[in-house]
C-alpha cells in the first residue's frame, strides 16, 4: 500500500471549498457521473479505432445506494485507471483544478454567483462525503487498485481484487448530507441532470410484466421480472438529424422535456451548426397569447447532454427566453456564471445564430401556409414583437413574417398595409397614418367611425404595442400611427366634399365656453369640430402622444420610471355640425341646457369606458326616469 500527500499548497482546502460551494452540493452527482459518462465513451473510441482489444458491449453506469453503511455508489464499465493513472488524473489533474479554482475565487468566492455553477469535477465529491473510495480497473493489463482519501491533504493507494473493468467511486456520505441517502432525492438529481445523458444510468429495478404468450389459457397469470430500471433516454430528439425526424417525435420529445406540460407547442427549430461554433438543439413555441409567464418550463442549457441550467439569460436572446426546448454545446463551460457569458465572444455568437434561425423559421413557416401561420399569429406576436423591438437584426427581417391583423380578421405584411392604406390615409404633412385599435370592445364605437369611413383600422393589443409602434415610426419612412380614439383621427384629410358648417364662428365660441362651464373639469379640454357625420355630436378623444407615454409607463418603457404617473388628459369633442350642438345653443333655460350638456357628456364617457360608480349609477337612474 501507498500512502502520500497530495501535492496541494492550499493546507485544508477541503472544508473551504466545502463552504463556499454550499449552495450547489447537489452537483457532485452530475460531476460523477460525467466522468463515468467519459470513461466509457473513452473506451468506446479506444475500441473503435482498435487500440483496446476487447468488446465493447452494452456498457451502463449503475447508482446505488446502501443504507446501512451510508454509502453512494457510482459504477462504470469504463476504461478505469492503472495505479499510476490514478496518481497522475485523481491526485495531481483533480486536486490541481480544485487548487486553481481556489486561488482565481479566493476573494470572489462569496459573491455565490460564481461558485453556483463551479463545476470542480472529481473533487466535488468532498462537498459531500467525508470519505471517498475510488475502487478501478483498468482495460490494460494491470491489478485493480483502491484509493481511499478521507477529505484532508492524505491519501491512500493499495491493490485489490477486482475482476470487471471499470471505476467504482464510493462516497460515505456525511453527517450534513444524509439526504443524499434517500432514494427520492437521488431520483431527482438524476432526472434534473442526467435524463439525456449517452450512457444508459441504472438505479434501483423495477418489474415489468411479460405479455402472455400465445393461446395462454384465459384465466393464466402474466408472468414478471424484475429488469434495470434506466432512468435516461440516451438518445434524446435533438442529437438526431431532422431528416430522421418527424412532427410527432418532435412532439413527443417536448413532453418528455416537460412532463407536465400537457398543451401541444405551436411548432419547433431544429437547431443545427457545426461551424463556427457546435450547437445543437429545439426550440419550441408554445402558445402563449398575451402571457409573459417565463417562470415555469424554461429553455434547458446542455453541455454534451448533461444539464447544466435553465438559467439561459445571456445566451439566448431575451426575446426567445419565452421559448421552451434545449439548447446543447460543447462550447458552453459547465461553470456558466453571469459574468462569464456575457464577456464570452462564443456565447455572442450563439445568441445572434439562433436570433436568425428563428427569423429564418418565421419566412419558411409564413410563405409554406400563410394560413396556418396567421391563426398561430397570437399566440407567436409578443415574441415577434418582442424581438422586433429589442433586437436589430431581427427588426430587420421582420418585414417578411411580421403581421398586422385588421379588426375585420384581415392580416396585412407591412408592405400589404402600405398598399392597403397608403392613398386613403394621409394627412396634412404627407404622413401616411396608420389606426389602431387596442380593445375591439372598449373602442367599438370609434372603430365603428372609422371604418364607416372606408379606412382600414389594425387590431394591435400586445402589452409591448406601444413600444413596437415607437420602433416602427423612428424606422420607417413618414409613418404616424394614431389610435381609433386618439385626436391624430382628425389630422387625417378628408376625401368628401367640404362640409358647410352649420354654426357660425361667434355661436361656436358661445357654445364652447357654455360647454366648458357646464363640465367644469380639467380633465376635459373641449374643442368644437365640423364633423362630418350627424351620428356623434359629443365625442371624447385623447391625445395619442399621452396616451401613449401612459401605456409605455405601465409596461417599463426605457428609462420612463420613476417619472410619477402622467395626468390624464382628454378631449371634449363637440360637433358643431350635429342638431344637439344647434339645440343646446337655443335653450334658453340655463339649468335645461346644462342638464342636457350633461346627459350628452354622460354618453360620450360611457362609450369611452369612463363611465364608472357613482357616476354610472347616476346615469342610469337619470336614463330610467326619463322613460317615465
Ligand atoms: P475532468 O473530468 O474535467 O477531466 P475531473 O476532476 O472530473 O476532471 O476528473 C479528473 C480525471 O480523473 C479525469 O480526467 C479522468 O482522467 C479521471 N477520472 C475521473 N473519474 C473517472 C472514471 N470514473 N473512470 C476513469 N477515469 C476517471
Ligand atoms: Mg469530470
Amino acid at each position: 500500500m501507498t500512502k502520500g500527500n497530495i501535492n496541494v499548497s492550499v493546507e485544508n482546502i477541503f472544508p473551504l471549498i466545502k463552504k463556499f460551494l454550499y449552495s450547489d452540493h447537489e452537483i457532485f452527482l452530475r460531476e460523477l457521473i460525467s466522468n463515468a459518462t467519459d470513461a466509457t465513451l473513452k473506451l468506446k473510441h479506444l475500441t473503435s479505432i482498435g487500440e483496446a482489444q476487447l468488446v465493447y458491449g452494452n456498457p451502463k453506469i449503475e447508482v446505488k445506494i446502501d443504507k446501512e453503511n451510508k454509502t453512494l455508489h457510482i459504477i462504470d464499465q469504463g476504461l478505469g485507471m492503472t495505479a499510476e493513472e490514478v496518481e497522475k488524473y485523481i491526485n495531481q489533474v483533480a486536486f490541481s483544478g480544485a487548487e486553481e479554482f481556489l486561488e482565481k475565487y479566493k476573494d470572489s468566492a462569496k459573491d455565490s454567483g460564481i461558485i453556483g455553477h463551479f463545476g470542480l469535477g472529481f473533487y466535488s465529491a468532498f462537498m459531500v462525503a467525508s470519505e471517498v473510495e475510488i475502487i478501478t480497473k483498468s482495460y490494460k493489463e494491470a491489478p485493480a487498485v483502491r484509493w481511499v482519501c478521507d477529505g484532508s491533504p492524505e491519501f491512500s493507494l493499495e491493490e485489490v481484487e477486482k475482476t470487471e473493468r471499470g471505476t467504482e467511486i464510493i462516497l460515505h456520505i456525511a453527517e450534513d448530507s444524509t439526504e443524499f441517502l434517500e432514494e427520492f432525492r437521488i431520483r431527482e438529481l438524476l432526472t434534473k441532470y442526467n435524463k439525456f445523458m449517452p450512457v444508459p444510468i441504472q438505479f434501483g429495478t423495477k418489474t415489468e410484466t411479460l405479455p402472455l404468450p400465445e393461446g395462454a389459457a384465459e384465466d393464466a397469470k402474466p408472468e414478471t421480472v424484475e429488469v434495470d430500471n434506466i432512468i435516461n433516454n440516451p438518445s434524446p430528439a435533438w442529437t438526431k438529424a431532422p431528416s430522421e425526424l418527424n412532427e410527432e417525435d418532435y412532439k413527443s420529445f417536448y413532453h418528455e422535456l416537460y412532463p407536465m406540460q400537457f398543451e401541444e407547442p405551436l411548432f419547433n427549430i431544429h437547431l443545427n451548426v457545426d461551424y463556427p461554433f457546435n450547437l445543437t438543439g429545439i426550440l419550441y413555441f408554445p402558445k402563449l397569447g398575451n402571457n409573459l409567464n417565463i417562470e415555469k418550463d424554461k429553455i434547458q442549457l446542455y453541455q454534451n447532454q448533461v444539464f447544466v441550467t435553465d438559467e439561459v439569460k445571456g445566451i439566448v436572446p431575451d426575446f426567445l427566453m419565452l421559448l421552451r426546448g434545449v439548447i446543447d454545446s460543447p462550447d458552453i463551460p459547465l461553470n456558466v456564471s453571469r459574468s462569464y457569458l456575457q464577456a464570452d465572444g462564443a456565447v455572442k455568437k450563439i445568441s445572434s445564430y439562433i436570433t436568425k434561425k428563428v427569423a429564418d423559421k418565421m419566412v419558411s413557416l409564413i410563405n409554406t401556409n400563410r394560413e396556418d401561420y396567421e391563426q398561430k399569429w397570437n399566440d407567436i406576436k409578443v415574441v415577434i414583437e418582442y424581438g422586433m423591438i429589442s433586437e436589430d437584426k431581427f427588426y430587420e427581417k421582420s418585414d417578411k413574417f411580421a403581421l398586422y391583423p385588421s379588426t375585420e380578421g384581415k392580416s396585412y405584411l407591412w408592405e400589404e398595409l402600405m398598399e392597403k392604406i397608403k392613398i386613403n390615409q394621409t394627412d396634412k404633412d404627407g404622413n401616411t397614418v396608420i389606426l389602431y385599435a387596442t380593445n375591439k370592445d372598449e373602442q367599438h364605437a370609434y372603430i365603428q367611425t372609422a371604418l364607416d369611413k372606408g379606412y382600414e383600422v389594425l387590431l394591435l393589443d400586445s402589452p409591448i404595442v406601444p413600444h413596437l409602434i415607437q420602433k416602427l415610426e423612428t424606422t420607417k419612412e413618414k409613418i404616424q400611427f394614431a389610435r381609433v380614439d386618439a385626436d391624430h383621427i382628425n389630422n387625417l384629410i378628408k376625401k368628401d366634399e367640404p362640409i358647410i358648417a352649420k354654426l357660425t364662428d361667434t355661436e361656436k365660441e358661445t357654445l364652447k365656453k357654455e360647454v366648458e362651464t357646464a363640465v367644469n373639469d380639467s380633465k376635459f379640454t373641449v374643442q368644437l369640430e365640423d364633423l362630418d357625420s350627424q351620428d356623434t355630436p359629443f365625442m371624447i378623444t385623447q391625445p395619442e402622444f399621452m396616451r401613449r407615454m401612459k401605456d409605455m409607463q405601465a409596461t417599463g418603457g426605457g428609462g420612463m420610471f420613476g417619472m410619477g404617473a402622467f395626468p390624464e388628459m382628454y378631449n371634449l369633442v363637440v360637433n358643431s355640425n350635429s342638431e344637439l350642438a344647434s339645440e343646446i345653443l337655443k335653450t334658453e333655460n340655463s339649468e335645461e341646457k346644462n342638464a342636457k350638456i350633461a346627459y350628452a357628456l354622460d354618453l360620450a364617457k360611457l362609450s369611452q369606458n369612463l363611465l364608472k360608480g357613482k357616476e354610472l349609477t347616476d346615469f342610469i337612474a337619470k336614463s330610467f326616469s326619463k322613460l317615465k
